[in-house]
């Protein structure tokens, strides 16, 4: 198609043929060792990308301080960015409308995997919560185009920006407040797989719960019985699906500000779960010396590997927990162990717990091998997009 006038009117930066065949491999980023020239684009624009030759190649958003310095919007040239912007979150919110059941909280907007980078926008029950990650998304313009169609389209009682200060840093953003950007309600009750929560919109870390392990912990709930372990717990995901199916529950994690509120999830279920403030691995170190036995044991630890160069250490970590968490587990019992960084693939995960089960002289049978909740899509050309790994096996 050839470049509208106003598209041609876009600052246009020029990317390395090793840039321009990764858009053409499908990915959606190009990273800043493969700008040949981007002179007098400002920060945050939209911008037409062509390669050396002058080709066009599509559209993007363009940050001067990311190492990602590109992230694709369309291959077409684009005229009206919030208008595109309105229409990708109404594409967002019906793709939901499909594959999104039982439950009010769920993620409406996942950045890339929507082709919205930089924008996150989650669902609590009545309360939408909002992330802005990229310097073209912090725009007047596009925040106002979001702002509006999130309300026209849901009509939410408010509408939470959460702040992430560290990305606000590195994108050179100027700080600002977590705050409301439409009502006044800031805290809810939302209901997952039947399991009622806390949310408070200006509290907890991350967008508030992890709705990206939601149908795991529905899958869990189907197999744990007996006395279960959550290691990692937070606000008691797991522990609270678990409940209902098992004995005893114990819900395990270092942040008391997470337990706190784990306990009051509890009682709004009204389920009786221990928690208990440790750092997992010397409580799994303890637990193990003791002989402690359990029928079911949750893994779900924060990313180790943060960078590529961590993926070492980080396999050590992974290992070592589910090695103790085997040895752990009584005769014909459940692990659910899960990886949130996207830098170990799923291939890797298996290989480092099949070692963990030699060495734990246990054998493992593969009930699930799973990922993250389908509101988290995974675009095959952008592997970044795939990150949660989750397996629940049977141990003999
Ligand atoms: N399973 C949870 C999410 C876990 S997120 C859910 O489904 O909601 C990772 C959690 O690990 C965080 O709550 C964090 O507080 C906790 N954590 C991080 N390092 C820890 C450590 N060394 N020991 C125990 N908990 C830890």
């Amino acid at each position: 198609m050839p470049p509208t006038s106003s598209s041609s009117a876009l600052p246009k930066v020029k990317i390395s043929p090793r840039g321009a065949a990764r858009l053409k491999s499908g990915h959606v980023w190009v990273y800043r060792s493969d700008i040949v020239s981007a002179d007098g684009v400002l920060p945050g624009s939209v911008v037409t990308v062509a390669d050396q030759r002058g080709k066009l190649l599509g559209t993007a958003l363009y940050s001067s301080s990311s190492q990602i310095a590109i992230r694709m919007i369309s291959r077409e040239p684009v005229a009206d960015f919030p208008a595109l912007l309105r229409l990708r979150i109404a594409a967002a919110i019906a793709y939901r409308a499909q594959v999104v059941r039982d439950t009010d909280a769920y993620r409406v907007v996942s950045s890339e995997a929507d082709l919205l980078p930089g924008l996150i926008v989650d669902r609590y029950n009545d309360i939408v919560s909002l992330q802005i990650l990229t310097q073209a998304m912090d725009g007047k313009l596009a925040r106002d185009a979001v702002v509006s169609e999130l309300t026209h389209r849901m009509n939410p009682a408010s509408i939470v920006e959460r702040v992430d200060p560290r990305v606000r840093e590195l994108e050179k953003l100027p700080p600002r407040p977590s705050d409301l950007l439409h009502g006044d309600e800031t805290s809810t009750i939302f209901t997952m797989n039947g399991v009622r929560f806390h949310y408070d919109a200006l509290e907890g870390q991350k967008t508030g719960a992890f709705l990206d392990q939601r149908e795991n912990y529905a899958a869990a709930a189907q197999y744990a019985r007996g006395e279960a372990l959550d290691v990692f717990c937070y606000q008691g995901g797991f522990a609270l699906h678990l409940a209902p199916r098992c004995e005893h529950v114990t819900g395990v994690d270092s942040s008391r500000p997470a337990l706190e509120i784990a306990d009051e999830n509890g009682a709004l279920n009204h389920r009786d779960v221990e928690w208990i403030e440790a750092n997992a691995f010397d409580l799994l170190k303890d637990y193990s010396a003791a002989n402690r036995r359990y029928d079911a044991i949750v893994l779900d630890p924060p990313a180790f590997a943060k960078t590529k160069r961590d993926l070492d250490s980080a396999m050590r970590g992974y290992k070592e927990l589910n090695l103790r968490t085997l040895k752990m587990l009584r005769h014909g019992g459940i692990v659910v162990t899960c990886s949130c960084s996207h830098h170990v693939s799923q291939s890797s995960f298996l290989e480092m717990l099949s070692a963990a089960a030699l060495d734990a002289h246990r054998t493992l049978r593969l009930i699930e091998v799973r990922s993250q909740a389908r509101d988290h899509p995974i675009l095959l050309s952008v592997p970044e997009t795939a990150y949660l790994k989750c397996v629940i096996a049977a141990v003999s």
